[in-house]
């Protein structure tokens, strides 16, 4: 989508620091990071938000869900690590493509803010 800034980021048109991508997913340094360690995970597809996909995108959120690991491993994280989708106003999600934050090398409260 040629507007949006998480594409711009994925067809690296956005400068950002890149940590891991391949043909479905690129992850990246969060530019305002809530921990040591803060990336966001997107898929190259442009989907605004959880609200926008479709059984088609089953198996791209699957593979997502499952590479968070290697993330996490790739960071340096051992001890946890919180893993969030903002959606919607209410959850203020700020960017209309959709992300998982994945948050480590910190203790993290609950419930969250
Ligand atoms: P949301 O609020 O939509 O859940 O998360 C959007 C995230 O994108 C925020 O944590 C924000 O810091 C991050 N962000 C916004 N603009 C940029 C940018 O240009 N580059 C990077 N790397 N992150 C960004
Ligand atoms: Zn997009």
């Amino acid at each position: 989508m040629s507007d949006c800034l998480f594409c711009g980021i994925a067809n690296h048109e956005i400068p950002s620091e890149i940590v891991y991508e391949d043909d479905k997913i690129c992850v990246y340094k969060d530019i305002q990071p809530q921990a040591p360690v803060h990336v966001l995970m997107i898929p190259k597809k442009h989907i605004a938000s959880l609200d926008d996909t479709t059984d088609e995108d089953q198996e791209l959120l699957g593979y997502m869900m499952c590479k968070v690991k290697d993330i996490v491993k790739l960071m340096g994280i051992t001890d946890g690590y919180r893993v969030v989708s903002n959606n919607g106003d209410d959850a203020q999600q700020t960017v209309k493509h959709l992300h998982l934050h994945i948050l480590g090398k910190r203790k993290f409260t609950w419930p969250p803010g």
